[in-house]
């Protein structure tokens, strides 16, 4: 997945641009810019990418998904609705609005189940958070009736399926509003960054105001723009959006390499029959970031992602223990430990993960084993991982 690994003199350039002027941020000093502005290309780069009208920028995926609630009017006492399975960013996002995340069960695509969200909605709900985990997505169209029948607003974070589609959409365009992330690890990377996409005017001007101070842009002297709302500072540099601009012209071959040695080790796996992979919604297309199978019980998936590590098959994590994304170890939020005092509706939600049961998500986490599909390797090098990895699986079955 990770664009750094294939860092070059593309980037380099867009960045000599910023150098050479030395306005590394994205609003005004017009007369020193020799005419570059890195955020704003990006921002247009991604509409055309994407297929969206509007994209404003933001300094990473975590506030794209705090700027994308709050545009869409998400705030204190409202409920959002999000998956058990997702990076910690999620609830981060939510909690900082002062909005409350509701946790609910993943199905077989590893993403929400469109079951449990419908059964967790409540005269508070304000938003369903679909998270479109490692490189592919749920059950869109279930999810939108749900969405569309409440009245409720969907919200996509794709940050880990960049470039992947469903009914040739890109993923991340479907939902009201859509997340991205360019941090250090992702598809494409700004170093950190991150973007909110919609096509909804409204939604767009507020996240461009909001994202910064609430200023409102008109006219040529920041000094004197004024405020409608309130807002924040999720601004991008231009350093970071230089980096960016680079790596989305990249984009379709970082995708078809993906795919490429994704084939590669499905292919080997494909012939074992205890191994059954990660479900992907009809007329759905993965980015292939991820490989993402199942084992038919827990002790194995732990005995051959133990053995993968052991013998040098690194980039593949059961997460049935892991601390970052998945809910069974995010104790700090459970125990609700924060720096400072949190609402009373937050910590009463928080307080029930405690005893919620989640054994649907683990019986798909407990099960699952994810590796990473780099760019960086050599077509011989994922053929000799494919062997490897049927070899292990087959000989613990
Ligand atoms: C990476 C990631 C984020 C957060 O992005 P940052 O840019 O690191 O803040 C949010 N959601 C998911 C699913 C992610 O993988």
């Amino acid at each position: 997945m990770p664009g750094f690994e294939l860092f070059g003199d593309l980037e380099r350039q867009e960045l000599n641009d910023v150098l050479d002027n030395g306005v590394l941020m994205r609003y005004g000093f017009d007369g020193m810019r020799k005419g570059h502005w890195k955020a704003k290309s990006l921002e247009s780069e991604l509409c055309k990418t994407f297929n969206i009208k509007h994209v404003q920028l933001v300094s990473s995926g975590t506030a794209a998904v705090s700027v994308a609630l709050a545009a869409a009017g998400v705030g204190a006492g409202d409920e959002v609705i999000m998956p058990t399975f997702t990076f910690v960013a999620s609830f981060e996002a939510i909690m900082m609005l002062g909005a409350i995340p509701v946790l609910v069960d993943i199905d077989e695509t590893l993403c929400l189940d469109p079951k449990a969200v419908e059964e967790a909605i409540t005269d508070n709900t304000k938003a369903i958070m679909v998270v479109q985990m490692c490189g592919s997505m749920g059950q869109m169209d279930a999810l939108k009736a749900i969405s569309d029948k409440h009245d409720v607003l969907l919200i996509e974070d794709a940050c880990q399926a960049i470039g992947g589609t469903y009914n040739g959409q890109p993923l991340g365009s479907i939902g009201d509003l859509g997340c991205f992330s360019f941090d250090f690890v992702k598809t494409i990377t700004c170093g950190e960054g991150g973007a909110v996409i919609t096509n909804n005017k409204d939604y767009y001007v507020n996240a461009d105001h909001f994202s910064d101070h609430g200023h409102d842009h008109i006219g040529n002297d920041r000094g004197a723009e004024r405020h409608p709302f309130l807002g924040y500072n999720f601004r991008i540099s231009e350093l970071h959006a230089a980096v960016g601009l680079a790596q989305v012209k990249r984009l379709p071959e970082f995708l078809a390499i993906q795919k490429k040695h994704y084939t590669i080790l499905r292919e080997a796996l494909s012939d074992i029959p205890e191994v059954t992979f990660r479900k992907v919604p009809e007329g759905g297309e993965e980015s292939y970031a991820f490989l993402n199978f199942f084992l038919p019980t827990l002790e194995l998936a732990h005995k051959v992602s133990e053995a993968f590590k052991n013998e040098g098959v690194d980039a593949c994590w059961n997460y049935y223990d892991n601390n970052w994304h998945y809910v069974r170890k995010w104790h700090h939020l459970k125990e609700a430990k924060s720096l400072y005092p949190l609402s009373s509706d937050i910590l009463a939600s928080l307080d029930t993960l405690k005893t919620q049961d989640f054994s649907q998500s683990d019986h798909f986490i407990g099960r699952n084993i994810s590796c990473l599909i780099k760019l960086s390797w050599t077509e011989e090098e994922v053929h000799i991982r494919a062997k490897k990895m049927a070899q292990i699986i087959k000989q613990y079955l």
